[in-house]
């Protein structure tokens, strides 16, 4: 025999007893992100190498050392997508969506980054992703903070918490990193090669660092707040000022700094303390330089992006293997084309619910098992007789009918209408 072929590190598959709870996380963000007016865009998955490394920056974790790059056939160097926003902003551009009017767009699907896989970090996973453009003031920030606040009411997440930071314009941050650089450099022996590597490419990121070492380090540095200019000052002011009228709550984190290029004065994360150690589940801020970094013309823009693996595994959704509703069974081969037709009658009648027909027959104990497996509440027996027309109603769960289910056969009508009630009632109380 050959040897099998596994996934490959960090990617995983989604088995059939997940997918239903990645499908309601999934129209939970759909449903919200269409219920604040925004658009669903598809991109592809794989983009010109030059989008990411122009659009995130040379000197990012992603770009250095994350993505997944290779030449085609043609000898074009292309990269499989590290996050959505990038080639958001290249389709506005190719297609005239963001030229002199405000658009909202949402995705969501796989992003891929060569990372050390563990618990809540993988190279294949998958983002719900925002993106606000045309929008300048406060309040594009605080409706995104606002929206993500709203999911998570919805999923029924209440351990989280909102941090926020402003980044400042570019001239603040280019006084800032000068004066940072001088300190960093003063420190340079207490610090970690990755830092001092950083040094004079991007200073900032090293504020993020995960290093106890140069945390502590980090700790003492010159702070960005101090070199903010007053509109920058009264705009974060604002951001603050409009969360608390809408009644978010949120702590101000003045080390956030955010892994991409990107951004400019507002950031924000969302933290959770269930997960361990990856535990943000939302991080999004400002971009107003990407669409010119990219090439249009100078646009606001704002967004955000949430690990829908986290959300799954904050969420706890439980495995459902249940593939019925109501399983036809038929005991006798000469009922075969009787319940068949039987089943298929049912799916007609009852568009929402799940019909299986016991294929492959057998003795009726092993279809009731088939049909017990199935996680079906009712069973259908169509019995063999000249009769076609008279279906047997079976409970198969320990959840006792509303009404007594009759031991005699039924009329199809009969026994149609009994199921519908049945199982509405059901789904009610699911
Ligand atoms: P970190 O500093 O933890 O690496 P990041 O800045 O790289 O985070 P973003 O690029 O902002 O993360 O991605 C937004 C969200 O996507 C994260 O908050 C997280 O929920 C999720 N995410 C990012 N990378 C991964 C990954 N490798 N595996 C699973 N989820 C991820
Ligand atoms: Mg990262």
């Amino acid at each position: 025999m050959s040897k099998t072929i596994k996934t490959l590190r960090g990617m995983h598959d989604v088995l059939p007893g997940q997918t239903p709870g990645w499908s309601r996380l999934e129209s939970t963000l759909s449903q919200t992100a269409r219920h604040y007016g925004y658009q669903e865009i598809r991109m592809p998955i794989v983009e010109q190498t030059a989008l990411f490394s122009r659009g995130i920056g040379e000197v990012t974790d992603i770009v250095e050392k994350e993505m997944y790059t290779f030449d085609d056939r043609n000898g074009d160097s292309l990269t499989l997508r590290p996050e959505g926003t990038a080639s958001c902003v290249r389709a506005c551009l190719e297609h005239g969506l963001i030229h002199n009017q405000q658009r909202k767009l949402w995705y969501i699907g796989p992003m891929f980054r060569h990372e050390r896989p563990q618990k809540g970090r993988y190279r294949q996973f998958h983002q719900f992703g925002v993106e606000a453009f045309g929008v300048n003031g406060a309040e594009m920030d605080v409706e995104l903070m606002l929206m993500a606040s709203r999911i998570w009411q919805q999923l029924g997440i209440t351990d989280v918490q909102l941090q926020i930071n402003t980044l400042g314009s570019s001239d603040a941050r280019a006084a800032h990193r000068a004066v940072l650089i001088e300190y960093l450099k003063s420190h340079a022996d207490d610090l970690d090669e990755e830092a001092r590597a950083r040094l004079e490419t991007n200073p900032l990121r090293i504020l993020d660092s995960k290093n106890p070492a140069v945390q502590a380090v980090v700790a003492h540095a010159p702070a960005l707040a101090d070199y903010l200019d007053e509109a920058d000052r009264e705009n974060f002011a604002e951001v603050q000022h409009l969360l608390t009228a809408a009644g978010v709550s949120f702590v101000v984190n003045p080390r956030l700094v955010r892994g991409l290029d990107y951004y400019n004065r507002t950031v924000f994360e969302w933290v959770t303390e269930s997960l361990g150690a990856q535990g943000t589940i939302c991080a999004g801020g400002r971009y107003d330089g990407l669409v010119a970094q990219l090439g249009g013309k100078a646009t606001p823009a704002a967004g955000f992006a949430m690990g829908l693996e986290r959300l799954v595994e904050l969420i706890g959704q439980a495995d459902d293997e249940s593939t019925a509703d109501i399983y036809v069974l038929w005991p006798e081969p000469s009922a075969k084309g009787a319940a068949l037709a039987a089943a298929e009658g049912l799916r007609r009648a009852l568009p929402d619910l799940r019909i299986q027909c016991a294929l492959d027959g057998g003795a009726l104990k092993n279809q009731l098992k088939r049909a017990d497996r199935s996680g079906a509440r009712f069973a259908v027996i169509i019995e063999d007789t000249a009769d076609a027309d008279s279906w047997r109603v079976k409970s198969l769960r320990l959840n006792a009918p509303l009404e007594p289910i009759p031991e005699a056969p039924l009329e199809p009508a009969a026994a149609t209408a009994l199921l519908r009630a049945e199982l509405a009632a059901d789904r009610r109380t699911t």
